[in-house]
C-alpha cells in the first residue's frame, strides 16, 4: 500500500478516492495541495462543492459508470479555493479490494489539469481569429470592385483602371500576408534547432542595407553603416533567416521613417556581463551588438513591450497603408530565439526609434 500511495503522490493530477458512504479515504499530495488540506474521513462534500461535480458523483454511485466531465472553477462554485483552472474530471467505480484502501466499493476522482492546454486553444483561436480578420478586408475590397466593375463601372475605363489598380494592392498585401504566416509558421515549428553554420553577420547587414537604399531614397533617407570591427566578424546562423531580421527592422525603419531623414546603423562587440557560472566567469561570451536607428515619430513607451506580437500595431491603418502585415518583429523574435539573440527596442516620442540585435559571436574553433 505504501509502494501504490508513493507513485500516487508522484503524480500531477489530484486523486481523491470514497468509499461507498461518500466518506474520503485517501487523497494524494497533489489533491492534498490543490484543496490545501487533507480532507480524509470527511464526507466528499466538504472537499467539494461544485454542483457539476457533485451532481456526476451521485449518478456515478447510483449506475457505477465511469463519467468524465471538464470542470473550470470560474463557473458556479469553486471547486478549488484559490484556482481559475479547467479539469478534466474523472469519476470511476471500483467493485473490488483497492490495495490502497482496504476496502471494497471506491469511487475514485482523477483531476487532471487542464488549464495549459486550453490556453494553447485560446492563443490559436484567437490567432486564426486575427488572420481571418486580416484577410477578410482585402478579401471584400477586392470582391466589391469587381461587383463594380462588372456592374455600374462597366463602360467607363478610366474608373475601371483605378479600381484594378486597388485590386492588384489588396492582392499584393493578402500574398504578403500569407508570405509571412507561412515564415512565422515555419520558424516557430523549428525555433528549438539551432542553427550550427558560421555566417559573416556584418556582410549580411552591409548587402541587406544596400538592397534597401533604392527604396530608402524615394523617401531621401540615407542609410549609413558603420562599425570599427574586423569583417571577419562570425554568428552562428542561418544565413536566410539573419537576411529576414536586418531586412524587416531596416524596412521598418524606412517605412516609418521621416522624409529626408537618415538611417545609422552601428555594430559594437561587447562582452556579456555576467555573473553566472564559473566556467562563463573564465570565458566570458562575446556579443555582437547591432543598432538600427531611425528618425520615425517613434514609438510611446506603453507599446513598445507588445511590438513582437502578432498584428500587434500601433497605428493599424497606417501600417496596412504602407504593406505592413503586423507580422515583421514577430517573424525577428522568433528568428532571434532560434540564434539564441535578443531583440531590445528604445523609442521616444518625435526622437525615432532604435532597435538593438544582439546575437552570441561563434566561438573560434
Ligand atoms: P508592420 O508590418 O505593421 O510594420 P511589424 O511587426 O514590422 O509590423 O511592426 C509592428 C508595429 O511596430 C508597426 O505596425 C509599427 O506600429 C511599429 N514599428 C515597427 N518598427 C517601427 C519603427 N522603426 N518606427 C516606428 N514604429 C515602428
Amino acid at each position: 500500500m505504501e509502494n501504490i500511495s508513493f507513485i500516487l503522490n508522484k503524480l500531477e493530477d489530484a486523486i481523491i478516492v470514497l468509499d461507498s458512504e461518500q466518506k474520503i479515504v485517501f487523497q494524494n499530495s497533489h489533491s492534498i495541495d490543490l484543496f490545501e488540506n487533507n480532507y480524509t474521513g470527511q464526507n466528499i462534500t466538504n472537499l467539494i462543492r461544485s454542483p457539476i461535480v457533485l451532481e456526476t458523483l451521485e449518478n456515478v454511485y447510483k449506475n457505477k459508470k465511469t463519467k468524465i466531465i471538464e470542470y473550470s472553477s470560474e463557473y458556479g462554485q469553486n471547486l478549488s479555493p484559490r484556482s481559475t483552472n479547467f479539469y478534466n474530471v474523472e469519476i470511476s467505480y471500483e467493485k473490488n479490494h483497492l490495495q490502497l484502501t482496504n476496502t471494497k466499493d471506491n469511487y475514485v476522482i482523477l483531476m487532471k489539469n487542464i488549464t495549459p492546454l486550453k490556453n494553447i486553444e485560446k492563443v490559436r483561436s484567437s490567432f486564426i481569429a486575427n488572420v481571418s480578420h486580416e484577410l477578410k478586408t482585402p478579401l471584400a475590397t477586392i470582391m466589391g470592385f469587381l461587383e463594380t466593375i462588372r456592374g455600374p463601372a462597366k463602360d467607363d475605363q478610366k474608373s475601371m483602371s483605378k479600381f484594378l489598380g486597388i485590386m492588384d494592392k489588396e492582392t499584393i498585401r493578402m500574398k504578403r500576408l500569407i508570405d509571412d504566416l507561412i515564415v512565422v509558421s515555419k520558424i516557430e515549428s523549428d525555433e528549438h534547432i539551432h542553427p550550427t553554420k558560421k555566417v559573416n553577420l556584418l556582410k549580411i547587414i552591409d548587402n541587406v542595407a544596400e538592397s534597401l537604399k533604392e527604396y530608402a531614397m524615394k523617401k531621401n533617407i540615407k542609410i549609413r553603416f558603420n562599425h570599427q570591427l574586423s569583417e571577419g566578424l562570425f554568428v552562428l546562423g542561418n544565413e536566410d533567416e539573419l537576411v529576414q531580421v536586418f531586412t524587416n527592422i531596416i524596412d521598418n525603419s524606412i517605412k516609418y521613417g521621416k522624409i529626408n531623414s537618415s538611417i545609422d546603423i552601428k555594430a559594437e562587440e561587447v562582452k556579456e556581463q555576467t555573473d553566472q557560472s564559473e566556467d562563463k566567469k573564465l570565458f566570458p561570451q562575446i556579443i555582437l551588438k547591432i543598432s538600427v536607428k531611425d528618425e520615425s515619430d517613434g514609438i510611446h513607451a506603453k507599446h513598445l513591450s507588445r511590438l513582437t506580437e502578432r498584428f500587434y500595431r500601433v497605428d493599424a491603418a497606417r501600417s496596412k497603408e504602407i504593406g505592413g502585415t503586423g507580422l515583421g518583429l514577430t517573424i525577428v523574435k522568433h528568428i532571434l530565439n532560434k540564434h539564441r539573440g535578443h531583440l531590445d527596442i528604445k523609442s521616444e516620442i518625435n526622437q525615432g526609434s532604435t532597435f538593438t540585435v544582439e546575437l552570441p559571436i561563434a566561438p573560434i574553433s
